[in-house]
């Protein structure tokens, strides 16, 4: 049982979070939690719908009118009480993480880390919003910017980083004067509401975080879309419902950031430091069992070094040990659904049956049902699925390239925009590959590129806006001009 392991079992909440208080369905509907890797139930949560979203949302607005009105030092001081309670509380964060999610337990105390470094780098920054005195046009004049927060937002997130997906929104719009209305996905909603049960206790006023947790996303996501009340949406998830909410949003002319799917190449060049460019990719494919959206998604290898990369890459694959992320020894999870175990073997399918050759891996795995084994595959083209979709999942795709102009050709071929990578020891090559790549972020030698220090996020379909660093806050921050007259 989750509940005895924790060291404060009152982290672990099954209802929703709105004005302050816990609530539960009208009808007493629930649904029910699952560990992805013993497909044990471990909470049965309040399924909220519209009805509470809308009563959050009022929650909200009236929360906001004070939030705002907080001098900049003590928002700070809140949002820092809350990170310093995330970091007392890691243990048992990550314990409630890796039982809804499945990732083994030193990927949910790091993110865990990493979740709380947002509230910690947002508090910073709540006391450096600033304005700007522009030159005036007339001697009589003054022309004067100041930045006021955008209003109430609504947060819509995933569940593959159930705990960091949720303060790198949370935190800048709380920090801007913004309170909010977030919707965790319903597979981990318990890490959202450890971290609302933390932020109330950290001294964050009734009304400022609600959370809204249901199956229904789609009644709840139309009610956050749709509310005038609303100023802003805040996603990050699939493409295809980033598209779907911003068309929502269009009818109030809603703010939107999102933060949507990746297809990421790693570009491995024959000059670069090979065993670097191995334990990089292996990074960038494995972490969270490959169900990242900056995972790898396609390793492009120079013709000249493929074999020898393969052979070292599939060797190092061979050591993951796959199971319950509990264990000790567990280096590698399952993934979060059936569902999404099924999505890999027709990728992998669709490329054996087209020609390629799995070099480890490949099958699913007698632990359970959510079990994928990491894979690697060797000998694709670009007509194959693996090509061009986002795998989610344990699959290493390694493509062949023989030029750079070719490499960054292939890097580029996809609608998808948001991280790319690369391996090369060429001065000259950095800055020629790495300003034509089409992408927000690119990691150059060197693959774990996410901080709260630097500005996430994509280009494309990828996604528009950016999470962490002092643009993150800009978008929770509206531009007012006071033009002063008369003078
Ligand atoms: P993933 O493939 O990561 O589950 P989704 O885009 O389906 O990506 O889900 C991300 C978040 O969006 C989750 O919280 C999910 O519940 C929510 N969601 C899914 N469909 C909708 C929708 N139609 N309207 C609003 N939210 C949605």
């Amino acid at each position: 049982m989750l509940e005895q392991k924790l060291k404060d079992p009152s982290l672990l909440r099954s209802a929703g979070f709105i004005d302050g208080q816990w609530i539960q369905a009208p009808n007493g509907n629930t649904f029910e939690v699952l560990n992805p890797s013993t497909g044990e139930v471990i909470a049965k949560v309040a399924d909220l719908g519209a009805q509470e979203t809308k009563q959050a949302i009022a929650a909200a607005e009236v929360a906001y009118d004070h939030w705002k009105t907080i001098p900049a030092k003590q928002r700070s001081s809140i949002l820092r009480r809350w990170y310093e309670l995330v970091l007392e509380n890691q243990e048992d964060l990550a314990l409630i993480m890796t039982s809804e999610q499945g990732k083994v337990m030193s990927e949910s105390r790091g993110e865990v880390i990493y979740g709380a470094s947002y509230i910690e780098w947002f508090a910073e920054e709540a006391k450096r919003i600033y304005g700007d005195v522009l030159p005036s046009t007339s001697a009589d004049r003054r022309s004067i910017v100041i930045k006021q927060p955008v209003g109430v937002v609504g947060a819509i997130t995933p569940w593959n980083f159930p705990n960091a997906m949720i303060t790198r929104k949370v935190a800048p719009a709380l920090a801007a004067g913004c309170s909010i209305v977030l919707k965790p996905a319903a597979e981990t909603p318990l890490s959202a509401l450890a971290l609302a049960e933390l932020a109330s206790r950290a001294g964050i006023p009734a009304g400022v975080f609600n959370v809204v947790v249901g199956k229904d996303s789609k009644s709840i996501g139309a009610e956050l879309t749709s509310n005038p009340i609303v100023k802003k949406i805040t996603f990050t998830g699939s493409t295809a419902v980033g598209k779907l909410l911003m068309e929502q949003s269009a009818k109030t002319i809603k703010k939107t950031s999102m933060e949507l799917g990746g297809n990421a190449p790693v570009l491995v060049f024959e000059d670069a430091d090979l065993d670097k460019a191995v334990t990089g990719a292996l990074g960038a494919k494995f972490r969270n069992a490959g169900q990242t959206c900056i995972c790898a998604n396609r390793i492009l290898v120079q013709d000249t070094i493929y074999d020898e990369f393969i052979k070292r890459f599939t060797n190092r694959v061979g050591e993951f040990v796959l199971g319950d992320g509990m264990a000790d020894q567990t280096t590698m999870g399952p993934l979060i659904t059936k569902k999404a175990v099924e999505n890999v073997i027709a990728l992998v399918n669709d490329a054996v049956e087209q020609g390629a050759k799995v070099c480890i891996g490949g099958k699913t795995d007698a632990q359970g049902d959510h079990f994928y084994q990491p894979t690697v595959i060797r000998d694709l083209t670009t007509s194959m699925r693996l090509a061009k979709e986002e795998v989610f999942g344990p699959v290493a795709p390694v493509f062949k390239f023989s030029t750079e102009k070719e490499a960054v050709a292939m890097a580029n071929d996809t609608e998808f925009g948001l991280a790319a990578y690369m391996y090369t020891k060429d001065h000259s090559r950095i800055w020629r590959v790495g300003e034509a790549l089409e992408y927000g972020m690119v990691g150059i030698n060197e693959t774990a590129i996410s901080s709260e220090m630097i500005p996430f996020g994509g280009v494309k379909e990828s996604g528009q806006g950016r999470e962490g660093s002092k643009y993150g806050l800009e978008d929770y921050l509206e531009i007012k001009y006071l033009c002063l007259g008369d003078i």
